[in-house]
């Protein structure tokens, strides 16, 4: 267990300048402890972070004063099988998550609610943070809550501001999760489990293995949300201790369920009835019901849930309608970064055969076959990008029509000199952004600007 009084007087490593690094790195300087922040790549920008005294940053390589410092933290991106970290391991120096760092340095009470799952993570915890928000203001005692981690600000980053009492709200990554031990969240949830960084996992058992450590140190007064048609959650909670609740919008499901949905409203078994945020696709119904469970099992009220709910606005980057042009539609959904977050944009539209579908990017280990039926279904155009382009085409193995288009410049041209009235432009790349943009909000913004940019001149040139 990380325990700031046990290590105090000992130097702190964070491994990794980044965001979370930055982060873990302050908390600890303004907790009184001395700090290294070590960095593989050479990172030309990092003279432009400005630390607390305290803070010592090496860059462009690890050098041996790493293995000075008495315990370390890692950053997430970091790869489980990094010699450095092997060598660690070999010395005995105790290696901690950001994410339990930032907890353990929280005041006492707060109440945590975690949120994981391979797709659905960043919309789940915004839509049970609106809800416990709305539920704090109704109540008026003071109660604030804190929305971290993955969806935005580290969980770090977050610390300064807590008072007991509050709610902590985590989006946690599977990454986060490998690197902690002793992460005990009140409520947590996994909202589905399919193959994605099975890279960094080293496969799907490591994968599978990260993910369930949500719950791994939940007690019988804890709560566990799963989808209970997910069959890897179904599996996985015959080993929890705490109180499991389901829910499901498919009618075979594999665990007894807490709520369904009617096509119009959410119905619990408590006999709570809630109209779903306005948000497209069945998969945004899940999310809603994930994050009602885990607020009615907190005690907030359905009335509260209902006007959180009323509320919600789609998010950026997330099967996100931008533009309408001469009866094309415009959808960014780059957070589509694996197979099945694409498949669920693709099951949102209609199986018109329709799409100009922009798909690549850095491939993550999966393969592109499972796609086949549902761009045949939906898509009347593929188009590739990125490093993954070779990749792509050879695993969907012509059944498509496809076009290698290298850059999201190149595929946007080919979609808006193609598509015609009634179809639809949708960026799903089913990859990450890395190869060619910064992130993936990065790329999506990028997306709508060559589009915006486009459709902007053919407004003027028919103006002429
Ligand atoms: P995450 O934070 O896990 O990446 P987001 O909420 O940002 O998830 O959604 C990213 C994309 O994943 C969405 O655009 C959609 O295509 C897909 N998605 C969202 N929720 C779900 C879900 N419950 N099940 C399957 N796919 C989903």
């Amino acid at each position: 267990m990380f325990n700031q009084n046990k290590l105090k007087g000992l130097k702190a490593c964070v491994l990794g300048l980044g965001k979370s690094g930055r982060a873990a790195a302050s908390l600890l300087a303004a907790n009184g402890f001395e700090v290294l922040i070590s960095e593989e790549s050479a990172m030309s920008h990092a003279g432009s972070f400005a630390f607390p005294a305290g803070v010592t940053v090496e860059t462009g390589g690890h050098t041996d004063k790493i293995y000075e410092c008495g315990f370390w933290i890692k950053s997430p991106g970091i790869f489980p099988q990094n010699p450095v970290l092997l060598e660690a391991k070999k010395r005995g120096i105790p290696v901690f998550s950001e994410l339990e760092v930032a907890l353990a340095f929280m005041p006492k009470p707060v109440r945590v609610f975690a949120v994981t799952g391979t797709n659905g993570k960043t919309t789940t915890t915004a839509l049970l943070g609106a809800i416990l928000q709305e539920h704090a203001a109704r109540e008026n005692k003071g109660r604030r809550v804190h929305i971290c981690g993955n969806i935005g600000s580290p969980v770090s980053q977050c610390v300064a501001a807590v008072k007991p009492g509050d709610d902590i709200v985590i989006e946690v990554s599977s990454y986060q999760l490998e690197d902690s031990t002793y992460f005990h969240p009140q409520v947590a949830c996994i909202l589905n489990i399919t193959p994605d960084h099975l890279d960094h996992h080293g496969g799907m058992k490591g994968y599978i293995k990260a993910k369930a450590k949500v719950f791994k140190n939940q007690r019988e007064n804890d709560v566990l949300v799963v989808n209970g048609a997910d069959a890897v959650c179904a599996q996985l909670v015959e080993k929890a201790k705490s109180r499991v609740l389901a829910f499901s919008t498919h009618p075979k499901h594999l665990l007894k369920t807490d709520v369904f949905f009617d096509g119009d409203e959410l119905i619990f078994s408590e006999g709570h009835q809630i109209r779903p945020p306005q948000l497209k696709g069945i998969h945004n119904i899940e999310n809603a019901m994930a994050a009602a469970l885990m607020a009615l099992s907190s005690g907030v009220d359905a009335a509260a849930i209902q006007d959180a709910f009323s509320r919600f606005e789609a998010m950026e980057h997330r099967i996100e309608q931008f533009a309408y042009h001469r009866g094309v539609t415009y959808v960014n959904d780059s957070k589509a970064t694996n197979l099945d977050s694409t498949i669920t944009a693709l099951k949102s539209f209609e199986k018109s055969k329709n799409l100009w579908l922009i798909l690549g990017g850095r491939d993550k280990g999966a393969s592109y076959e499972v796609l086949i039926p549902y761009l045949k279904d939906y898509c009347k155009r593929i188009l590739t990008i990125g490093e993954a382009m070779d990749k792509i085409e050879a695993e969907l193995h012509g059944a498509v029509d496809l076009v290698r288009c290298g850059t999201l410049e190149q595929a946007v041209k080919t979609a808006m000199d193609g598509a015609t009235r009634g179809e639809v432009v949708l960026l799903s790349p089913a990859c990450s952004s890395f190869d060619q943009f910064k992130d993936f909000e990065h790329r999506g913004k990028i997306f709508k600007q060559l589009v915006n940019a486009r459709i902007f001149k053919e407004r003027m040139d028919g103006d002429k």
